[in-house]
């Protein structure tokens, strides 16, 4: 695929097969988790790496490939692996670039359990880890240690809306001989294209905005250079998180749209930060695209759009937030974010409800905090049903 090509173009026709079977205009499914050869010496070839073919499904296969071809250049990387789902992106890369005895610094507002895996889990093989405010890059740079061999962003995070600078955490990191991995699952690469700003290594929960449906999950790992790649390669298929090809097919679809999905529900989110600004039981609208967002500057830097993602503080603290759960009637009381359909979710009394309440506000998680995956619904339609349920407060 021409990297001159527009990114709206891309998403419709990246991965597209070199050539077609019977002129078919979608990527077919390729059910099956065997590949023949043709001789045993063409075997042979493959399994060496002296051919290119296919050999077994958790290896590779041709609609996965499709897919990764498809996500290689809509972020303008050296090539891409699916995995079953974004955890597994995440595991791969914390695997393949973490040995005992090992240091990781991230931020502190990642999705919680790309934190936990390393907490709870990493742990156990003497992997060491610390998390601190990344929207600052002095805190990355005094959270470095001898032995730091990966930085590790999400930027925008989660809930917070905190942004950091990927070009500065490059920096950072760079000159400490560590690799910087960006989750770009909140952005997507059709807003924001981490290996433009220095990143080493890109990694997609693909479940959120690039399937766009709420109907899979998935992952991915892209790689700027062609020696990350072969590092990650081999640990996937070793350690088997890879992808099925009927999960990258519905994928692939979903990516077929990622234009004109991203565009709509960026207005709408847009339009509801600033109208939610002047309701009177909003306390606090944090939106990248605000001028009052305290990194508004460095979002209009690194990002081609500010997103689908809103936070409020609503009145009366946790009941005010459980009392707009309740009453909303078009959004969907879920988790999880980037499908066609709007979510909203209360940090507090949901997903956090189980972190102590310091420690929960110590990471930007207040009571009042309601957090809205905006959707492509018509707005008129959101902002109403938005008002009847904020005015129950
Ligand atoms: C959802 C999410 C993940 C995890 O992805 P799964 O597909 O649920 O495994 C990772 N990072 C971010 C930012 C996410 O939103």
């Amino acid at each position: 695929m021409k990297n001159s090509l527009d990114k709206a173009t891309k998403a419709i026709h990246a991965g597209e097969l070199a050539e077609s079977i019977f002129g078919e205009v979608s990527v077919p499914i390729f059910q099956s988790s065997t590949f023949s050869f043709p001789s045993a010496d063409d075997g042979a070839a493959r399994f060496s790496g002296k051919k290119s073919g296919f050999i077994y499904t958790r290896m590779g296969n041709p609609t996965t490939k499709a897919l990764e071809d498809a996500l290689t250049a809509l972020e303008n990387g050296f090539a891409a692996m699916a995995t079953a789902t974004g955890m597994a992106a995440i595991t791969t890369v914390y695997l393949t670039f973490l040995n005992q005895g090992d240091h990781i610094a991230g931020t502190d507002s990642v999705y919680g359990p790309s934190r936990m895996v390393l907490e709870k889990e990493f742990s156990r093989f003497g992997v060491q880890a610390d998390f601190v405010d990344s929207t600052n890059p002095e805190n990355i740079e005094n959270a470095i240690r001898p032995n730091t061999k990966v930085v590790y962003i999400e930027t925008p995070a989660n809930p917070t809306m905190g942004i950091t600078d990927i070009q500065k955490a490059a920096q950072v990191a760079h000159a400490h001989g560590a690799l910087l991995i960006v989750d770009n699952t909140f952005a997507s690469p059709y807003l924001q294209r981490p290996f433009e700003h220095g990143a080493d290594v890109v990694v997609h929960s693909l479940t959120k905005f690039l399937n766009g449906h709420s109907d899979v999950v998935g992952g991915a790992i892209i790689t700027k250079t062609e020696a990350l790649y072969k590092k990650i390669r081999p640990v996937l298929n070793l350690f088997g998180g890879t992808m099925d090809p009927h999960q990258a097919w519905l994928i692939l679809r979903g990516i077929r749209t990622l234009a004109l999905r991203v565009e709509k529900a960026q207005e709408n989110a847009g339009k509801l930060a600033k109208f939610l600004q002047n309701h009177p039981k909003v306390t606090w609208v944090r939106y990248p695209g605000l001028p009052d967002h305290p990194q508004h500057e460095i979002a209009q830097k690194q990002m081609d759009g500010f997103g689908a993602m809103i936070c409020i503080g609503v009145k009366n603290g946790l009941t005010g937030g459980k009392t707009v759960m309740d009453n909303v009637k078009l959004f969907t009381l879920a988790v999880s974010l980037g499908g066609v359909e709007s979510l909203i979710e209360h940090p507090a009394s949901m997903t956090h409800a189980s972190v102590p309440k310091e420690e929960r506000e110590a990471a930007g998680v207040l009571d009042e905090l309601v957090r809205i995956a905006v959707g492509c619904e018509a707005y008129e339609d959101l902002r109403n049903d938005l008002v009847q349920a904020l005015n129950k407060i």
